[in-house]
């Protein structure tokens, strides 16, 4: 892993693991909604969906295999938060979730949202590539970001309460 590019098109460099890279050097731009104990939850660095979240763990480990018993009831209750946050505060009715133990070695769960406009690339598992690989390439506009930080900042205020 060497150089990432931010939702705003700004590269940084990336030293290690990225996981543990981004929770000692916090890139800005992306934005943590909730921060507890064992996990942080932030607005996923690369991919300029609205509320696209990821929990990432403070620690380095690879899976749900690896989790002790105190991070696995905190898990699941931020999980169900965070959830429940995306409804209530931004309506969003379909959630995808997934967690990809060979994408990177460090555990992180995606809660990624489906909106209307995504139809357009299909259903299902298979539609989360090319929809990712559109926003990458498409959706950095100054329209789609503060579509971004807007929706981040709402779920920051319900979920930090
Ligand atoms: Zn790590």
């Amino acid at each position: 892993m060497g150089t990432i590019m931010d939702i705003y098109g700004k590269k940084h460099k990336v030293i290690g693991c990225l996981g543990c890279h981004l929770r000692k050097n916090q890139i800005p731009s992306a934005g943590v909604v909730l921060g507890t104990k064992y996990f942080e939850v932030e607005q996923d660095t690369e991919i300029p969906i609205a509320a696209f979240m990821i929990i990432v763990s403070r620690r380095h480990f690879k899976g749900f295999g690896n989790l002790t018993k105190s991070e696995q009831k905190e898990f699941i209750k931020i999980l169900a938060k965070v959830r429940k946050a995306m409804e209530k505060v931004l309506g969003i009715k379909v959630v995808y979730i997934f967690q990809n133990e060979d994408s990177t070695s460090h555990f992180h769960v995606w809660m990624f949202p489906r909106y209307k406009w995504m139809d357009k690339f299909g259903n299902k598992i298979e539609s989360v590539r090319p929809i990712m690989e559109y926003a990458r390439k498409k959706l950095k506009t100054k329209k789609n970001l503060e579509e971004v930080n807007k929706s981040r900042e709402k779920l920051k205020k319900d979920l930090m309460k």
